[in-house]
């Protein structure tokens, strides 16, 4: 849409343009898992061009789902909408896009990444593990410059980040990887509050099962970036089949409406847990970046326009971690996150389960993802669930 028209509408709108022209009011879906074509010379032409990164242009065959859909074209639009880009490219999860772009690295003859740790923990074992192809250097922000070869396709930043919501300078690591293109998991923040590409990222990654899905019923991902880069990613997924199942762009799309008020209202809620919790007796950290000591680089306010609506804290020990997760009611004892119901989980045992120890999450670390629930009845829930880990904080002080 038209760049004066705010946020907020174009969450609601955008690509839904032609809906009243069609004669409907929200999008039609189509489940089509082929698309008939017209003669063997212009079909072949169209396959040509889509199996090769191509977009669909009018009049052409769509030829085959895992090449082209509508749909998932739709949720693509809007996406790129929200985040100021070019083009989106959907996929089946957050890790099949992921795949998609290490994979366009490792064919352009670039298989070196560099990432800046933590990651969600499926990013750092598929990076780890080298199952594409690519090979790693962590790097702190300040040593990304240095971690820099001939052979770099790629600079990963994630902020905030998994599980402990560090935040991630993303203008800065721009600035220092030059011509390397940066990409950014912006799962977290959503559009709604960090928009990285106008920073100078090259592509932002969504894992779309999170918040912009936001109901906890569908898997996806998406990448928001320039043609060049759609071009070759879309490629990768025609070749490898990842393409996202048309009903759940259609799902997406839909909770991209519900996008900007979901994420405000998490995030007040949020923010008014993160205060709670400082002050129980129970928990040593908080961390929140809505807080000044969760961050120390002012990126809130600046970078990111709120603090989001996940936080971590700490408990001190796994006993007391494990404890305070099986005791919530209400929230649900579960992984993902920015989903309209609250959920909690122990990163160190499941989200962060694979990641290398030197890099792992503390044992004492909860994750909690805040939903939509009154700000009350989840202090309620997480204060009883908190008087058993004094419980067993104390009976392990007793025991030891
Ligand atoms: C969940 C998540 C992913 C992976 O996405 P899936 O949809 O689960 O494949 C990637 N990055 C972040 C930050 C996530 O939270």
């Amino acid at each position: 849409m038209d760049n004066d028209v705010a946020l907020d509408t174009r969450a609601v709108h955008s690509a839904r343009e032609d809906l009243t022209a069609l004669g409907v009011h929200v999008p039609p879906i189509d489940l089509s898992s082929t698309y008939p074509v017209p003669d063997v010379a212009t079909g072949g032409a169209d396959y040509e061009h889509l199996a090769t990164g191509g977009a669909l242009t009018q009049g052409q065959s769509g030829v085959y789902q895992r090449l082209w859909n509508p749909t998932v074209a739709r949720f693509e639009r809007a996406l790129a909408d929200l985040e100021d880009a070019q083009e989106g490219v959907a996929f089946a999860s957050g890790m099949a896009a992921l795949s998609a772009v290490l994979l366009a690295c490792v064919s352009a003859g670039k298989p070196h990444i560099v990432a800046v740790r933590p990651l969600y923990g499926g990013s750092d074992h598929l990076l780890a593990t080298g199952l594409l192809g690519t090979t790693v250097t962590w790097a702190t922000h300040g040593e990304v410059a240095g971690a820099i070869t001939e052979q770099t396709g790629l600079v990963i930043v994630e902020t905030p980040a998994n599980p402990t919501l560090d935040l991630v300078d993303i203008a800065d690591v721009c600035r220092v990887a030059g011509d390397v293109p940066v990409m950014v998991d912006n799962t977290f923040a959503t559009p709604v509050l960090q928009r990285p590409l106008a920073l100078g990222a090259a592509m932002v990654l969504h894992s779309a099962t999170k918040f912009l899905g936001g109901h906890g019923d569908l898997l996806a991902g998406v990448i928001a970036t320039n043609s060049e880069w759609a071009g070759r990613i879309r490629g990768v997924r025609a070749i490898t089949g990842a393409i996202l199942y048309p009903l759940a762009a259609y799902q997406a799309h839909r909770g991209l409406q519900t996008l900007p008020v979901r994420v405000r209202a998490q995030q007040a809620t949020a923010g008014s847990l993160a205060q709670w919790l400082s002050t129980h007796q129970s928990v040593k950290a908080v961390h929140y970046p809505g807080f000044a000591d969760s961050d120390p680089a002012g990126l809130v306010g600046t970078q990111m326009s709120g603090g989001g609506a996940v936080l971590a804290f700490d408990l001190g020990s796994f006993e007391a971690a494990a404890a305070v997760t099986q005791q919530c009611n209400l929230i649900t004892h579960a992984v993902s996150l920015g989903g309209v119901d609250s959920l909690i989980q122990h990163p160190a045992s499941l989200t962060h389960r694979p990641v290398a120890s030197e890099a792992k999450p503390g044992e004492g670390i909860v994750r909690l993802s805040v939903g939509l629930e009154d700000a009350s009845d989840l202090i309620a829930d997480l204060g009883q669930a908190l008087a058993h880990a004094v419980t067993t904080n104390t009976r392990e002080s007793v025991r030891s």
